[in-house]
């Protein structure tokens, strides 16, 4: 999966070297096969566990090439079964990738993955904002949050809304989603990339028609306002992301989700529902209202049941769809916006 610069690992291998690396050690092509399907399809993380494989190959793998690259450094569990993983790799860098069980018992988990370490984007009211960049994930590396996920139990759906924005290291995703769609089984209709909205990106991998659904983070109907919670898109007008939008729909057929994090008193007063609802009427797409979580060194409060609920009768009496989603994961601090708040212990 990567150009083998990083600390090699059967899963930083191209399929070809990978087969190559298992021959080399004895074993045949189709073992090489077989591990993948080991880790992605039955979340087996240890070659010792992979009995189908000839025990001298198991061993010589043990020895000489990791399974992965990361490893878990960290995990803390909410009272609902979020599960918090912070993630290590060779070079001491860490993301954090979340795994929320579904709350009807036998449906599967979301996993919640990361594409950068840190993010470039520094909306400040996002903990995982708040040093900038520190560099992008590797295609591999991103394959490894599922791997590691699926270890944890079936995953049913995933949400590329962990730290990072997807767009800016958009080539390194989209390997790691072929992957994601071609070994675990979650295509188009079971992930969703979440993007603070590029236009020329946006329509460039609108082209692509790749296999994911689209949320673009919104967070104001005002431009100013927009420049000021999503510093990235300063002096992108929302008419052109709404374009983009737009754009995305009428050449995928598969409609947007715009995010919007109500900041108590910020963003959530009935006069942005009004004009949110303005901007969106006609369009093809769903809101999703996200009730901010705490974040310490951020001056923005969470708004009240009653403010949120205000906010989406606005939209829903303008024709417009929209949900209140208040996160899980609170105890874990692996909601929305607040990944890097603590490291997990
Ligand atoms: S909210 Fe998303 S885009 Fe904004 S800084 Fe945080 S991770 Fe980046």
């Amino acid at each position: 999966m990567s150009d083998g610069a990083s600390v090699p690992s059967f899963f930083a291998l191209e399929p070809a070297a990978a087969e190559a690396a298992v021959v080399a050690r004895g074993g045949k092509a189709f073992h090489a096969r077989i591990i993948r399907r080991e880790a992605a399809e039955r979340g087996v993380l240890d070659y010792a566990r992979m009995t189908a494989l000839p025990a001298a190959l198991r061993a010589s793998l043990a020895a000489e090439l990791p399974l992965v690259s990361a490893r878990e450094a960290a995990r803390r569990e909410s009272r609902d079964g979020t599960i918090k993983l912070l993630l290590a790799f060779p070079d001491g860098r860490t993301v954090e990738t979340v795994y929320i069980p579904s709350r009807t018992a036998g449906k599967g988990a979301t996993l919640c993955v990361s594409t950068q370490v840190g993010c470039p984007v520094r909306c400040p009211f996002c903990a995982s904002g708040k040093d900038g960049l520190v560099r992008n994930l590797e295609a591999h590396e991103i394959v490894e949050q599922y791997l590691f996920g699926r270890a944890l139990g079936a995953l049913s759906r995933s949400v590329v809304m962990g730290i990072g924005e997807p767009l800016l290291n958009f080539e390194n995703l989209a390997r790691a989603l072929e992957f994601v769609r071609a070994e675990i089984g979650l295509g188009a209709r079971k992930t969703t990339v979440s993007t603070v909205g590029f236009p020329e990106r946006l329509a460039r991998i609108a082209e692509t028609n790749p296999p994911f659904q689209l949320a673009i983070s919104l967070h104001s109907p005002d431009d100013e306002q927009r420049w000021e919670l999503v510093p990235a898109m300063k002096g992108v007008p929302v008419d052109d992301v709404l374009a983009a939008g737009d754009d995305w729909f009428a050449k995928t057929g598969r409609e947007i989700t715009y995010e919007y994090v109500l900041l108590g008193g910020t963003n959530d007063s009935e006069g942005h529902a009004q004009r949110l609802a303005e901007r969106l009427v006609g369009r093809r797409a769903t809101v999703n209202l996200i009730p901010y979580n705490p974040v310490h060194l951020a001056q923005y409060g969470r708004p009240s049941s009653e403010r949120a609920e205000n906010f989406r009768m606005v939209l829903e009496e303008a024709g417009i769809v929209a949900t209140v989603r208040w996160s899980r994961g609170m105890e874990a601090d692996a909601a929305c916006g607040q990944l890097r708040m603590r490291p997990a212990r």
